[in-house]
């Protein structure tokens, strides 16, 4: 059976390298499914999780957004940040997360709301996995 060459890199640099059955990301126009010889694509993601199927298990990955690049044989995701299960600090994820809500309950105009935002689903996305 054909695999996937997969490849999660940040700027920090790469944070997994392996062969997997199927990946499963959230794209803009929402989830899809990466089996091998998938037609060539680029494609945003959304804060979301990436799901690494081989055989029985899967491996989840929290990204922060970014791109994906699918090849027949190889899925590269690109991401500002992205942590496999077992590197998310759930505390650090629980402050952030009452951080982003305090500035989105703050009415002023100082306070970058699409940004609060972002940090939210960031954090919220990190304790998913982990839940
Ligand atoms: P924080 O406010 O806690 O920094 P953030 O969502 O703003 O959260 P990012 O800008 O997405 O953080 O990430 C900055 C760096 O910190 C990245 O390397 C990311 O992997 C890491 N990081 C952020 N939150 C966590 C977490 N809860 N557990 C592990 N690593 C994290």
């Amino acid at each position: 059976m054909s695999t996937l060459e997969v490849s999660v890199v940040t700027p920090e640099g790469p944070i997994l390298e392996d062969t997997y059955d199927m990946v499963v990301c959230k794209a803009d126009t929402g989830e899809i499914g990466i089996l091998p010889k998938h037609i060539p694509l680029v494609s945003p993601l959304q804060i979301s999780i990436a799901r690494l199927k081989k055989g029985n298990d899967t491996a989840e990955i929290a990204i922060s957004g970014g791109f994906m690049e699918v090849q027949p044989d190889k899925v590269t995701i690109l991401a500002q940040s992205a942590e496999t299960a077992d590197h998310i600090d759930v505390l650090r994820a629980r402050e952030a997360k009452e951080r982003a809500e305090k500035r989105l309950q703050d009415k002023s105009d100082t306070v970058d709301r699409i940004r609060a935002e972002h940090a939210l689903k960031r954090a919220i996305n990190r304790l998913e996995i982990k839940s």
